[in-house]
């Protein structure tokens, strides 16, 4: 077999007991739980890209969430608490890049103090540790270039090298007998009566169970194993900036605004990184192809896709302002500096250069919903993940868990 770095191969075996469709870190992340709880079994992660981490995994903020913005008793909620904890423990255990550097939330007009006391309502309902509401001072004492009427601040929030941790999640699962093949995308699935056959660009695998967590392709791939078309991925490109080296002193950990509630985004945002930049974004607009890194980036079938679903229509009914809003952002630069100047009003358009783009892999129903919460089914022999977005990264160790105790249920493993 051809070796890539971290012990990556590029040939998937004909047969296993588990194939894990989609290297990201929530598929390495399932991968990694299944080959510990199941050290006799084969299994093997087949992903499409030349190595791991290739989408949202590796073009991310790069932040730990506390837990603050969720419903409580979602599975986000849950899933996010117990995955940022047991994340610092495992960056601490193998020496990956991270900081528990603390986030503030500012609140910049009385029309969104009554949010700020939601948000402060949900992370104290997820048990989020140390949250507390702080005025105007504390908010300079904690950021000296950062204004509000009001905030929140969330220490336990942090920062981390999330392509380390791909990478890491990579090793384990070849350090405990599993396979993870590159260049290996999967165009078909099929069933056989105690299999599926899943077929990919280097020929076939013959898989007892698939899991499959194909992010932004992960309704194809649902639909391709006989699931329901609903909910379809719609693709929303995050492009970012990012402070010139001179300007990074305005930011000295994480600045976050008050989000629109009913909204899955976050909002604009300005987050140092392990490597000590300071970025600013994401944005969120609806975008060209599910790979859209570049913005002129379109794909016929990915277009087609997104304009047929009904739910496209329908959120666009209801959401076009914030529509013409992101795309202002998307196009100048000046427009996104003056909304972030809000909160950092020293702020300026020379201040900043482009930086990357990540896309999201957002789950919309067909009746127009942007779905919130992670949402996982199931399908003969194959598990799926069908909506994974932030906090996704932070949670991975957790989502990792609950999939393989839903595997373990649905497959009657486990004894
Ligand atoms: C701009 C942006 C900012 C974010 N910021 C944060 C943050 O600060 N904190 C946080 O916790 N989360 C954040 N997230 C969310 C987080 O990145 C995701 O929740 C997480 O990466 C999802 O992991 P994944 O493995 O499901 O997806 P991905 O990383 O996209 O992986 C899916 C994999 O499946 C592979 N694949 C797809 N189809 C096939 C196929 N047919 N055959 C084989 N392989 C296939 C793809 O190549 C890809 O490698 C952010 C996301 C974005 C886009």
């Amino acid at each position: 077999m051809v070796s890539t770095p971290d012990q990556q191969v590029t040939q998937a075996p004909e047969k296993c007991d588990i194939a894990v469709v989609g290297g990201g870190i929530l598929g390495l992340a399932v991968a990694r739980e299944l080959i510990r709880r199941n050290p006799r079994s084969s299994l093997c992660v087949l992903e499409r890209e030349a190595a791991v981490g290739a989408h949202q995994s590796g073009h991310s903020s790069g932040v730990i969430h506390a837990g603050l913005y969720y419903e409580p008793g979602s599975l986000k909620a849950h899933l996010c608490v117990q995955g940022a904890r047991e994340l610092y423990e495992y960056c601490a255990e193998r020496a990956i890049a991270h900081e528990m550097c603390g986030k503030v939330i500012l609140a910049t007009d009385s029309s969104e103090l009554a949010c700020l006391q939601e948000l402060e309502r949900r992370g104290r309902a997820n048990g989020v540790a140390g949250l507390r509401r702080i005025d105007p001072g504390e908010i300079g004492q904690l950021e000296p270039y950062a204004r509000g009427l009001a905030g929140l601040h969330s220490p336990s929030t942090g920062i981390v090298d999330f392509p380390a941790v791909t990478r890491a999640y990579a090793r384990d699962v070849h350090e405990a007998g599993g396979a993870v093949a590159v260049g290996c995308e999967v165009r078909d699935v099929v069933s056989a009566p105690r299999s599926l056959r899943l077929l990919h660009g280097r020929g076939t695998t013959e898989a007892g169970h698939a899991i499959f967590c194909g992010g932004a392709w992960a309704d194809r791939l649902a639909v391709a194993a006989g699931a329901d078309p609903d909910p379809r991925i719609v693709p929303f490109r995050g492009a970012y900036l990012r402070l010139v080296a001179q300007r990074r002193h305005l930011v000295r950990s994480l600045i976050y605004p008050v989000p629109d509630p009913s909204l899955p985004f976050l909002g604009v945002h300005l987050t140092r990184s392990v490597d000590g930049e300071v970025l600013i974004g994401p944005t969120a607009l609806i975008a060209g192809a599910r790979d859209a890194y570049g913005l002129r980036r379109v794909r016929y079938n990915d277009v087609r896709d997104t304009l047929v679903w009904p739910g496209t229509w329908r959120m666009l009914s209801r959401w076009w302002r914030t529509g013409v809003k992101e795309l202002r952002y998307a196009a100048m630069r000046s427009a996104l500096v003056s909304a972030t100047a809000r909160y950092v009003p020293e702020l300026e358009v020379q201040d900043v250069e482009p930086s990357f783009a990540g896309v999201r892999a957002q789950a919309l129903s067909r009746n127009g919903r942007l779905i919130d919460d992670f949402v996982f089914s199931a399908t003969p022999r194959a598990l799926h993940v069908r909506n994974a977005p932030s906090p996704g990264a932070t949670a991975s160790l957790a989502i990792g868990r609950y999939v393989a105790d839903q595997a373990e249920q649905g497959f009657g493993w486990g004894g």
